[in-house]
Parts: structure tokens; sequence; C-alpha cells
């Protein structure tokens, strides 16, 4: 590992500051538990002028009710997610998903900002200096060419946050503030499919907050593969939301990490309406393969990531029809 790079620090106290110095400063980068950037950083991958210490920013380490729906301040970390009893008791998939986090020093310092908005990830970038600069860097960073498509001029690192996809079967929105204005987007939109540029957050914006919707008796569930089950990124990682009237699905939600450079929705509105059966996991499996892009973006085989996706959702898929 490297030096940290110079860089100036800020320790803003208000939104508002943290946003005007991004601003000031458009090289800065946000920095809240570090355990995404810092390492990053130590690997030379970027050398931000400023880094903007969150931490003393009140505001961002809140979770409160919004009439009935759950503010969830971007600073809070992943620990206090996972054991604050609105979320355990109302949508405990999401603290399902904090849980999968790594392990337990890392989600006591990082943070569901910094889990939404972590960087894509490569075995051909996430690298030392010196092993990147062996193999005549990459076009993420500092290089011009892809080591995985080769032929291509787009970077396909891959999202593998395990947050998100949850968020997202939940019908979360992000809160964004900007120098002008705040605005609201669904957490899908946070994202787009380029490993390099993989967050839509306009310069000078942040992420200051989700809030989540009441859960209106959708029953959810998350589920990762992984190398190393005390302390890994997902392979692949399937979040479900599932809504059973009878004997049919009413409501379908899936979402999928650790695939694409960024997570996904998946189509299901063919599987509304329907029974949970093999004609319908068959249908699902298609429109997983479909939307999956899965490359050798790990050291683990994209066969066996494409597989264990499929099975994890269709297992998912089947628990939480069998729970009614
Ligand atoms: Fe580099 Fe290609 Fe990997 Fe992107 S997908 S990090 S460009 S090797």
């Amino acid at each position: 590992m490297n030096l940290l790079p110079d860089f100036r620090f800020h320790r803003p106290e208000t939104l508002e500051a943290a946003v005007q110095i991004k601003a000031a400063t458009p090289d800065a980068r946000f920095v809240a538990g570090g355990t995404d950037l810092l390492v990053n950083l130590r690997r030379g991958l970027g050398e931000p002028s400023d880094l903007i210490d969150l931490t003393a920013v009140a505001d961002l380490a809140a979770i409160r009710r919004d009439g009935d729906a759950l503010w969830l301040g971007a600073g809070v970390t992943l620990a206090d997610l996972a054991r604050h009893p609105d979320v355990v008791a109302g949508y405990p998939a999401v603290a399902e998903a904090a849980l999968a986090v790594a392990g337990p020093t890392h989600r006591a310092a990082a943070t569901l900002g910094g889990n939404l908005c972590q960087d894509t990830r490569c075995v051909f970038y996430n690298q030392s200096d010196w092993w990147r600069d062996g193999n005549g860097w990459c076009l993420k960073y500092k290089g011009d060419k892809c080591h995985v498509v080769v032929k291509s001029d787009r970077c396909y690192a891959t999202y593998h946050g395990d947050v998100a996809p949850t968020l997202m079967v939940l019908d979360a929105e992000a809160v964004v503030a900007g120098p002008d204005r705040v605005r609201r987007v669904k957490i899908a939109d946070l994202y787009r499919e380029s490993g390099a540029e993989h967050l839509t957050l306009a310069a000078g914006e942040m992420l200051a907050a989700v809030v989540l919707p009441p859960p209106g008796g959708r029953r959810a569930a998350y589920a990762k593969a992984r190398v190393r089950d005390s302390v890994d990124f997902p392979l692949a990682g399937v979040a479900v939301s599932l809504k059973r009237d009878g004997d049919v699905i009413a409501d379908l939600r899936i979402a999928i990490t650790g695939t694409n450079s960024a997570p996904l929705l998946i189509d299901t509105a063919d599987l509304i309406g329907r029974s949970w059966d093999d004609s319908a996991a068959g249908d699902l499996a298609l429109a997983l393969r479909r939307k999956a892009n899965v490359l050798r973006t790990t050291i683990t085989g994209a066969k066996y990531r494409r597989r264990v996706m499929q099975a994890m959702a269709r297992q998912l898929v089947g628990t939480l029809w069998d729970k009614g």
C-alpha cells in the first residue's frame, strides 16, 4: 500500500457547508467511514486535492420517522442501520443487507451513503499501483484499454454494494443535496451502467439521505454469494420483495448486484398475476439471464456467478412465496 497522497482536509458541521466546499473545489471527495475510499487512495486510485469529512454533520447521522416513511441519514453507520428498531421491525431486509456487508469492524465505520456510492470493482483495478503499472494500467484509470473486454471503449467494472438492491425493491428514494437545490430520485436512478462513471450525481452533489416508503404488505429478503462468508463483497447478490394475493403474485420486484456496473432492477411484469411454480421460475431465470452481464471482473468465474445469481433468486422468491 502507498502512503495517502497530500490533500487539504475539511470537516464541515452542516450539510450546506459541505456542499459549498465541494462546489468550490470540484476535485474534492467526500469521506465518512473511509472503508472504500481510503483503501483505494492508498492503492494509488485517485489523488483528490481535498477530502471533505462528513462525520461532524449531525443531520446526516439521523434515522427518524418522516410521516409514514422512514428517513435514513447517509451518514448512519451500517451497524446502527442494522440494529435500529424501526429498521428491524419495518424493513428487516434492509437490516439483513447491512449485516451482509463486510465484517463488524467495517460496519462500525462504514456508512449507508458510502456503501451506496462505493466505487465499482475489477480484478484489474483493485490492485497496487506497481501491479497496475506492470500491466499497462487500464481504461478506468490512467490507461487506454480494458483488459476484460479488450476491444471496448468503456469500463465494465462491477458494482458490488449489498444495500442498494434491497432499497430498490422496497422502492426507496435518495435525497440528493446540491449547491442550489435538494432533489429526490429513485435509488435505481442514482446509477448508470458504466464502470468508470456509475453514479449519476452531478458535480457538487452529494447523497444526503434515503427515504423508505411504508412496506405496504411486501415481504423482502436479500442473499449474496461470496468467497469468504465472514467478510466479502458479493460475487452476485439478489434482493426480492414479494406481495402475494392468495394463489397469485400481486407484486414482485427483484434487483441484482455484483453482476453489472450498476445494481439493476429485473423486469418481472410477466410474472405478476401468476402462481409461483416451475414455469414462473423458468421465466424468471430467463429475465435474469437477459439483464445480467457477468464478466471476468473477479477471480471467480463468470459462469458460476451467473448460475448462483439465478439459484439465489429462485430460492428467495420461493421462500417469500411460502411465507404468504
Ligand atoms: Fe479496467 Fe476494464 Fe476492469 Fe474497467 S473492466 S477496471 S477498464 S480492466
